[in-house]
């Protein structure tokens, strides 16, 4: 799915539900793909619970492709960033 027809998808989404007037439900939008605690931002997959932080793309994944793409550019990573590319993100970041 292209990021845009994910922001129409959430847009009519919360006009349908007039989320903006509804701060209960406002507290229940799904979650945004890349973003903390979001959706994996891999198009493939766009689970919830995306916990890892990804420093080359800056979004955020869920672990099972966060250790995906560390084992993938573990030897790069390390190179470039002296960690893996994926990072467990703590509250706050
Ligand atoms: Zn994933």
């Amino acid at each position: 799915m292209m990021l845009e027809d994910f922001n129409e998808m959430l847009n009519d989404f919360i006009e349908k539900h007039q989320l903006d007037s509804d701060p209960h439900n406002f507290a229940t939008m799904p979650p945004v793909k890349g973003e903390l605690n979001g959706l994996c931002n891999r198009k493939a997959c766009l689970k919830p619970g995306a916990i890892y932080y990804n420093h080359s793309t800056k979004k955020h994944y869920c672990p099972s492709c966060a250790d995906m793409l560390n084992d993938y550019n573990r030897p790069g990573a390390m190179d470039l960033y002296g960690h893996d590319l994926c990072t467990r993100a703590s509250k706050g970041d």
